[in-house]
């Protein structure tokens, strides 16, 4: 069995493969038209769909965007790259340990 996706670069229907194994995470396909890379998310029921264009995967710049949620200090310097599932860590920025007890002093009193 297999299905078909639009490709996002030259927007042609390509058949893929579905993989065995039920993955959750997003995979990087690259297309068997026009040989550029993109991610596909798999849903629960094994139906895909294309995450967007992923420059990233093709030769070009990540898009990074600050990763934010609770407690705010642990994705500080923390970012994700909004068309691939890449992540990157920055030293300098993330929280600093005066920060860290400063959050836990005020949550615990
Ligand atoms: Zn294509
Ligand atoms: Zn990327």
């Amino acid at each position: 069995m297999s299905e078909s996706i639009k490709c996002p670069y030259c927007e042609e229907y390509v058949e893929i493969e579905p993989y065995d194994e039920h993955y959750e995470d997003c995979q990087e396909y690259e297309c068997l038209n026009c040989s550029k890379n993109f991610e596909l998310y798999a849903e629960p029921t094994i139906d895909y769909s294309v995450v967007g264009k992923a420059d990233c995967l093709n030769g070009g710049e990540h898009e990074w965007r600050q990763k934010t949620g609770s407690p705010e200090f642990y994705f500080k310097g923390k970012y994700i790259c909004n068309d691939c599932s890449a992540t990157k860590t920055v030293e300098e920025e993330l929280a600093t340990k005066a920060e860290m007890d400063d959050y836990f002093n005020r949550s615990n009193s």
